[in-house]
């Protein structure tokens, strides 16, 4: 099996690990800042970071700081780890640097540091422009401080921003959610990500649903919601290029395309992940573990495997398939030494049959009708090269 490249160009993702407050249906690796000192974490971070940048060597295509909330950082810390950033990377030569940032927490103190430190997109999580739906995902912010939040960022030169907004949030209504995204584009930002609310085990949300206090949003709904936000954003200019996302041209993710194209990228942080070549890691999701670990002068990593011929089939399907683009004939057979219609046999010509697969010499890719079932048609494609992911359901034949 030819191997994977691992001498870059990467994508090089950093964790910071904290929120003002813990949404109630957030699973990423967060904790309240409440009075904590956040210094000794950065540190860790700026440690690892150095060695990783410095066993990995190939040069760095993109950089996405995120979280949690980088810019609920104390602004000095924020920028010592952006001049340390800066001090490993060639920052002038990136395609993009992208920080994610929350409505109410972006200044213009701190809209100036990230600029003059190189970066040139920033991901902000406005989420809904309805009060009671950002109190329903115990959100901090209210509608009002989005637009002024993004106004700083233009003022400081930010001119590539993401606003992430969420469908199917309890209550919401087919017409309240066309009415976000409407004040979304009137906002005139670059890239709309629209996700579904996903209940996550653990979360507060969860067991708030589970004890009857939340009632989810109605299937037949959500679904109109989804086939809405293509035709609005679209409207507007904006073309997708992933299931949840949707950019003006030229203005598409350039870091998470790295994550969907399978391609290398490094984590460092707490919980964050990399994969090279095919060794996957996955550091621990505990900050004071992993502030001893790395001064300890090691690796943080909870987990690390070499990637199978079964797995990597596996992560090229749940990733290339949600692209537009779809998986690349090319990109597989130079992966794994074997054409993707050897390995699948007859089910893409079944998904096309059946109007949720298009595919052509070059590409397989999912229909708009494919979207809507995209975990079905992945187990298929899973189950026909052999691998069963029993998480996902199958489509009768
Ligand atoms: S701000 Fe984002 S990362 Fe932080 S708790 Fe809320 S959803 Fe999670």
């Amino acid at each position: 099996m030819p191997d994977a490249p691992d001498d870059g160009p990467y994508g090089l993702y950093i964790h910071t690990p904290f929120c003002e407050t813990k949404c109630g249906y957030c699973d990423f690796y967060s904790v309240a800042m409440k009075d904590r000192d956040t210094a000794p974490v950065v540190s860790a971070i700026i440690a690892e970071l150095r060695s990783r940048v410095d066993e990995f060597g190939g040069p760095v295509r993109t950089i996405f700081l995120g979280g949690g909330t980088p810019t609920v950082l104390p602004t000095s810390e924020l920028s010592r780890l952006l001049d340390l950033v800066e001090d490993c990377v060639d920052v002038g030569s990136l395609e993009e640097f992208t920080v994610e940032a929350n409505p109410a927490t972006v200044d213009d103190p701190t809209a100036k540091t990230l600029v003059d430190h190189g970066v040139t997109r920033v991901s902000m999580g406005a989420q809904s422009f309805f009060a009671d739906e950002l109190a329903t995902l115990e959100r901090l912010h209210t509608p009002d401080d989005i637009a002024p939040s993004v106004e700083t960022l233009r003022r400081n030169g930010i001119k590539n921003i993401n606003l992430d907004l969420i469908f199917g949030i309890p209550g919401q209504t087919a017409k309240r959610w066309t009415e976000s995204l409407q004040r979304a584009i009137e906002l005139n930002v670059e890239h709309v990500a629209c996700y579904g609310l996903t209940y996550e085990p653990a979360t507060r949300l969860t067991a708030q649903r589970n004890a009857g206090t939340v009632i989810p949003c109605d299937e037949d709904i959500e679904t109109d919601m989804f086939v809405q936000t293509r035709e609005i954003l679209a409207e507007a200019g904006f073309v997708r290029y992933e299931i949840s996302n949707f950019a003006k041209p030229a203005f598409e993710c350039k870091h998470n395309l790295i994550y969907w194209r399978n391609e290398p990228y490094i984590g460092v942080g707490p919980s964050a992940a990399g994969c090279v070549g095919r060794r996957r890691y996955k550091n621990i999701s505990d900050i004071n573990g992993y502030v001893r670990r790395v001064a300890e002068g090691g690796r943080a990593e909870a987990e690390s495997e070499e990637l199978s011929r079964d797995m990597l089939i596996l992560e090229i399907i749940l990733m290339q398939l949600r692209l537009v683009e779809g998986i690349s004939v090319a990109s597989f057979q130079a992966r794994l030494g074997e054409s993707p219609f050897s390995v699948f046999g007859d089910t893409p010509f079944r998904l096309v049959e059946q109007g949720l697969v298009e595919k052509s010499d070059t590409r397989i890719a999912l229909t708009e009708s494919g979207m809507l079932v995209a975990n079905a048609v992945m187990a298929n494609l899973a189950a026909a090269s052999g691998h069963v992911e029993r998480s996902l359901p199958i489509i009768p034949q």
